[in-house]
């Protein structure tokens, strides 16, 4: 297996650099798609193309085995102007692949390219590639238009660079991995007044004060210490001079957390914050309440795959599935939600101020690919039968 993944990577690392120099924003990945449809066609995966826009899947079967798996990537940049001076830099002002998704779709590929070489399982695997896993739900929509109906699958894998990981471990636990993010925004509306005189109006900036101020109470008070939740309120607008007391204040916020119940309870008593401000001051207070991404989720049984695909290619010294979750948050939730499966953090070394996933100087590391592809070989051994004729 290791002699043929290394003859891969050189390709793999010029497909990543293409990736890389061409970088598109969430459900634009049109080149993308196209790159990662002909490569699919070339190596002899049968391709399906417009699932959820841009999204491709690719499916491969071999032996006579009932059983499929599925594995996913995601192909979207960001809207970040790049600042790496490489030869392989973007292209395109104001658009980077800088959370690594160049490779994770090399990655991807790179397994599709071996495993339909190799035919050395028994079953199906399904190759996803997802568009807009960023801030757009490509995954949510992939689900909502059949993906798991169209390509059933025991378990879906997927794989996310993870640096501030020792390079090469593999990180999946059990339950939640990432969180949810919820977004909300509150307008709270009345009749603004001369500053020197609040009586002859109703005042919007202190009513909006006592809302976050409430809103508090609403972790501290409503939630188990031992769950995990934050409530931030990140922007406060309103008023424009220093004598007039404004008719508006708008604020707006996110809410992030691990179990979907905790997140059900912050969205009712933020509702009751706004609903008893607003009926104490007789002021208009309306609160538009965002469900976004959904925690990602992963079940025991295909932690279980992960941990012991990863172990045979990696070392078991090199598995890790006692960690605590990150607050960040994950379009492969919705993925998850609908069908068992594990997310897993590959690590990529040590975490380099200024080149941290999200951040202009960072770039994906290339020496990940080939053990990227060794995981997801390993899981399909795992899962749909070792090779014995090797
Ligand atoms: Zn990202
Ligand atoms: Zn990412």
């Amino acid at each position: 297996m290791n002699d043929r993944i290394a003859e891969l990577h050189q390709d793999m690392m010029a497909w990543r650099h293409d990736l890389h120099a061409h970088p598109e924003l969430g459900f634009q990945e049109h080149r993308t798609a196209d790159f990662v449809a002909a490569k699919l066609a070339e190596f002899g995966v049968e391709v399906h193309r417009g699932i959820a826009g841009t999204g491709v899947v690719g499916t491969l079967r071999a032996g006579s085995g009932k059983r499929a798996i599925a594995f996913r990537a995601d192909m979207d940049a960001l809207p970040i102007e790049e600042k790496n001076d490489v030869a392989y830099a973007s292209t395109r002002p104001g658009v980077m692949h800088a959370c690594g998704h160049d490779g994770h779709t090399s990655i991807l590929l790179g397994t599709a390219r071996y495993l339909a070489t190799t035919r050395d399982f028994d079953g199906t695997v399904h190759f996803v590639f997802q568009p807009a896993e960023e801030n757009d739900g490509g995954g949510k929509r992939m689900v909502e238009e059949g993906l798991f109906d169209r390509f059933p699958a025991e378990n879906i894998f997927a794989l996310h660079n993870w640096p501030g990981l020792p390079f090469g471990t593999l990180a999946a636990r059990v339950g939640p991995q990432m969180a949810a993010r919820d977004n909300f925004s509150i307008s709270v509306r009345g009749t603004g007044s001369h500053a020197a005189m609040p009586h002859l109006g109703d005042d919007p900036v202190v009513a909006a004060c006592r809302i976050v101020a409430e809103a508090q109470t609403i972790v501290s008070r409503t939630v188990d210490p031992l769950a995990s939740v934050v409530l931030s309120f990140t922007q406060i607008h309103g008023g424009n001079t220093l004598n007039v007391v404004p008719g508006e204040v708008t604020l707006a916020g996110t809410c992030r957390f691990l179990d979907a119940a905790v997140g059900v309870n912050v969205e009712e008593r933020l509702a009751r914050v706004c609903r008893a401000v607003g009926e104490s001051t007789g002021l208009t207070v309306s609160l538009d309440y965002q469900k976004g991404y959904p925690p990602a989720v992963n079940t025991a049984p295909a932690v279980a795959v992960a941990a012991t695909a990863a172990g045979n290619v990696f070392g078991l010294e090199h598995v890790t599935t006692e960690f605590p979750p990150s607050m960040g948050s994950e379009d492969f939730a919705y993925m998850l939600a609908a069908q068992s499966g594990c997310y897993a953090w590959l690590g990529a070394g040590p975490a380099t101020p200024g080149k941290l996933l999200h951040q202009p100087n960072y770039d994906f590391n290339d020496a990940l690919l080939p053990l990227g592809v060794r995981y997801f070989v390993s899981v399909v051994e795992t899962v749909l039968g070792k090779p014995t004729n090797r």
